[in-house]
């Protein structure tokens, strides 16, 4: 149960005033459902904000307050094009006010032609014009307030401004208690952190290293604390010795011998699982390393034990592609491979359920429906998780309650995830590299060049195509990921390449339903698409051999692992591939290294172990990767910095207190359930 000082804290953010349906909505999208989020809402970046007269005063890039005279709105032909309003200084310049997406609603109602408005943001050329996108402010009057020193800027999505989320913020700070303090006394005095909760007002109202590291550390602790605690609890428990005699996997037939990273890594899974302790071991291969036939085998093992293994992949689209070619390689052998998903309905379902059941099933791949509470399974002993980052520990523990007894888990990712992630994201785990690649792979050509080359590439594309060959496209991420601006950069995009590619081109990015980005996706891997047009929403392992190109726009945007990711999209078949990054004008010194390293090396590891390092350096893009690692609070280098403290500071708790049940274990308790870790906790009841 969660401990009651945190219950004002778990209030729905509907409790706070000026909260309605309509702006739950756009909150949700932000994941600001309950207090707590709005007090973790960090600002991500503060402005000093100066009021000019007129826009001469003003320098490109600068943050500033003006007042305007609205003269004209303009509605692009196309809807994807964004809404500009026009509106003229105090001595006649023209500038433009643009809006992306819905937000030209705003625009609309704000900004009535011929009225006057005090308007504040960020002023930048675009083209030979002078524009504000997305102004932080339009106030009718009052304007003189908005010269400000150190106002927060938040994460906003659309129906939100600036001024209703820090109102919001305000109110959620109010109603937040003081905690009892889990981090010892004597670190804090050394560190000269704030309490929790003066750290929390603090890093809302300025620029405060000690206050956001604070945070930060909290959020470090209550994971590591966590993974220690699952971890402690599945070696107390028991599983299945399971021991395969062969039978099955004598009878493969793969048309090309194993790596002997493979044979490494399958022998020491099969050593695991012959225990009856649980396994949890993680195997890390580079894309194209080959992880599917070693969870094959892995698999068969637990089958040739007479239990069942399922394959759990993160979206609907993998998990089909890893059935079919499961099912391919297995049929020789007469396992059962069967694939359940959210989406498969009626008596096809039934049928699966009552095979897994009956263990007429051996093996079952499929999303997280495979582990709904409606499915049952004769024995399932082994359980294999793919791409693993995706998801957290919780949904690894639901898993083990499903068999009888706990299963072994394999978890399987082409992230190179650097050590200090590695132990942030799964503690300690037995870990099995796949470090070489199957013998016979084309090293992929990388070249980097201006966006202003775009035409010459959209003829070599052509060629391509007409060869028969496909292709992706990967437009520039913006900062977060599926931003409106994104979006409309990726549908502009589509739109120019389908002038002259036609039915040939597909576009996927993550405000389309699923079933029509399933739909792009299949055309594409179907090979009936040639061109798939994505944000970075390109599902991770899709595997389409016959693409050999991928060209990423504005790739100074992206992280380092991030370009190694996509890039290893390509590469997959016997024809020569390349990886052509776009980058834009006045490339700094860090980004140029960047792309020179990804033009150098192929080296997953090594790209990332360098993406850490040279990020160091405070760079603003990609400070946090989405979806990288399980942390909203702390960012990259936070987590390179103080990780390994918050983890030795949790063994030492775990050690002396395993039971968290001193004065200290009960503030990491209310910390566990702070961060909604608190599947920790519950291990200790139950052990
Ligand atoms: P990933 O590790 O990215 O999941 P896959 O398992 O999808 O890689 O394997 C990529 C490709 O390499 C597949 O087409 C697979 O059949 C092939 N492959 C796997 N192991 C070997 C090997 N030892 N020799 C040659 N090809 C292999
Ligand atoms: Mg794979």
């Amino acid at each position: 149960m969660r401990p009651d000082v945190l219950n004002p804290l778990f209030a729905e953010t509907e409790t706070l005033d000026g909260v309605g349906p309509k702006l739950k909505k756009p909150l949700g999208r932000l994941g600001l459902t309950r207090i707590r989020d709005l007090d973790y809402h960090l600002p991500e970046r503060f402005v000093t904000r100066r009021a000019v007269g007129n826009i001469d005063e003003a320098g490109e890039g600068e943050q500033i307050v003006v007042k305007l005279t609205v003269t004209e709105h303009r509605a692009s032909r196309s809807p994807r094009a964004p809404y500009r309003v026009l509106a003229q200084d105090a001595i006649g310049n023209i500038l433009a006010l643009t809006y992306f997406g819905r937000a030209s609603y705003t625009a609309k109602k704000q900004l009535p032609v011929s009225e006057t408005r005090w308007v504040a943001g960020r002023l930048e050329r675009f083209g030979d014009m002078l524009q504000i996108v997305h102004p932080d402010h339009v106030l009718e009057e009052g304007g003189e307030s908005l010269q400000r020193l150190c106002e927060p800027v938040y994460r906003l999505s659309e129906g939100l401004t600036q001024p209703k989320v820090a109102g919001l913020v305000e109110q959620a700070l109010e109603r937040t208690p003081e905690l009892p303090e889990w981090i010892d006394a004597s670190q804090l005095d050394k560190e000269e952190w704030p309490a929790w909760r003066d750290a929390l007002v603090l890093a809302h109202k300025g620029e405060n290293k000690a206050a956001r590291d604070r945070l930060a550390y909290d959020e470090l602790l209550a994971n590591s604390l966590a993974l220690m605690l699952v971890r402690a609890d599945n070696r107390k428990r028991r599983g299945q010795a399971l021991q395969g005699d062969g039978s099955y996997r004598g009878r493969l037939e793969l048309s090309f011998p194993l790596t002997g990273a493979q044979k490494r890594s399958i022998a020491e899974i099969e050593g695991d699982m012959a225990q009856e302790a649980p396994m949890l071991r993680l195997l890390q291969g580079d894309v194209g390393a080959g992880k599917t036939v070693v969870a094959l085998e892995a698999m068969l093992i637990a089958v040739e034990a007479g239990a069942q293994a399922a394959l759990l992949a993160p979206t609907e689209i993998l998990a089909r592609q890893h059935y079919e070619s499961l099912r391919r390689m297995a049929e020789p052998t007469g396992a059962h491979v069967a694939l359940l998903t959210g989406r498969d309905k009626g008596r096809a379902r039934e049928a699966t359920l009552m095979g897994l059941l009956d263990g007429s099933v051996d093996i079952v791949v499929g999303t997280h429906a495979i582990f709904q509470d409606k499915v049952a399974y004769r024995n399932l002993a082994m359980v294999v998780i793919d791409e693993q980052h995706r998801f957290g520990v919780g949904q690894r523990l639901m898993l083990a309650s499903k068999g009888k007894r706990a299963p072994h888990v394999l978890a399987m990712t082409a992230t190179p995830i650097p050590r200090t992630l590695t132990l942030a994201q799964y503690g300690e785990l037995d870990v099995s590299k796949l470090d070489e690649l199957p013998p016979g792979r084309q090293a992929i050509d990388t070249v980097v060049m201006g966006q202003d080359k775009i035409g010459p590439l959209v003829d070599r594309l052509t060629a391509q195509i007409a060869e028969g060959r496909q292709a992706y496209w990967v437009c520039p991420m913006v900062r977060e990921l599926d931003r409106p601006e994104e979006i409309a950069a990726a549908e502009a995009r589509y739109s120019a390449l389908k002038e002259r590619f036609g039915k040939d081109v597909v576009l996927v990015h993550g405000q389309l339903a699923p079933e029509i980005k399933d739909a792009a996706m299949e055309r594409f891997a179907s090979g009936d698409a040639k061109l798939l047009v994505a944000t970075t929403v390109i599902e991770v392992g899709v595997d389409v051999p016959n693409a050999t190109l991928m060209v990423i726009e504005q790739a100074e945007r992206f992280g380092l692992a991030q370009l190694h990711q996509l890039r290893g999209r390509v590469g997959r078949g016997s024809e020569k591939s390349f990886c052509v990054l776009l980058h834009g004008e006045n490339l700094s010194e860090t980004a140029q290294e960047r792309l020179k390293l990804m033009r150098q090396t192929q080296d997953g590891f090594l790209l990332a172990e360098e993406d850490l390092r040279l990020r160091g350096g405070g760079e603003l893009l990609g400070t946090r990767q989405s979806g990288d690692t399980p942390f909203t609070v702390a960012s990259l280098d936070q987590i390179t910095q103080l990780l390994p403290k918050a983890y030795d500071d949790a063994r030492l708790l775990m050690e002396r207190d395993g039971g968290l049940e001193g004065k200290r274990g009960e503030a990491a308790r209310v910390l566990l359930y702070l961060f909604e870790r608190d599947y920790g906790v519950r291990t200790l009841r139950g052990g």
